[in-house]
């Protein structure tokens, strides 16, 4: 399964959940997560990646200065992970 697929899934699952996603592009800093979700105004950066894929040391360097902010963020990487995502959001 290719990372665009685990994406795709991520998006319609944030939207079943009733959550908000949007793309995350910041120029000039490499590494930042692909999405962010807000849920009842928490916010999450979420790094989705094809499934076993390891993140770049650019990656894991802005995942790491987000968590030391007091960031959510996660790494996801199969339809399993986005499941427990989910399943920590849904409000039904
Ligand atoms: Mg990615």
């Amino acid at each position: 399964m290719r990372e665009r697929e685990i994406e795709a899934y991520f998006v319609r699952r944030v939207k079943e959940a009733g959550g908000l996603q949007r793309k995350f592009v910041s120029p000039g800093n490499r590494g930042v997560p692909d999405r962010i979700a807000v849920f009842d105004g928490r916010v999450s950066f979420v790094e989705l990646k094809a499934p076993g894929k390891p993140l770049r040391p650019d990656q894991e360097r802005e995942h790491k200065r987000l968590c030391n902010a007091g960031c959510k963020t996660f790494k996801l990487d199969s339809k399993g992970t986005i499941d427990f995502f989910y399943s920590m959001h849904d409000r039904a």
